[in-house]
């Protein structure tokens, strides 16, 4: 299932491990925070999952798309 990937903006710190995990899919804007380009394609979806789970805030989502 491909998805897309929301950020709870009062829970960001901007620590870009999801970038790392993801940099397919996230970029950082020039203060660190992250910049979601795309939806999450299938062959994504597990690293996705590690950055959701990696975020030190728990301030990501995996969704389904709408
Ligand atoms: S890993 Fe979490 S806290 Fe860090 S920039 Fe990404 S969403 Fe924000």
């Amino acid at each position: 299932m491909s998805g897309v990937l929301r950020v709870d903006w009062p829970a960001c710190r901007a620590r870009g491990v999801c970038h790392e995990l993801l940099p397919e899919v996230v970029d950082l804007d020039e203060w660190g925070y992250p910049l979601v380009r795309d939806d999450v394609p299938d062959e994504l979806v597990t690293a996705a999952r590690t950055a959701v789970t990696s975020c030190p805030q728990l301030a990501l989502r995996l969704v389904a798309r709408e």
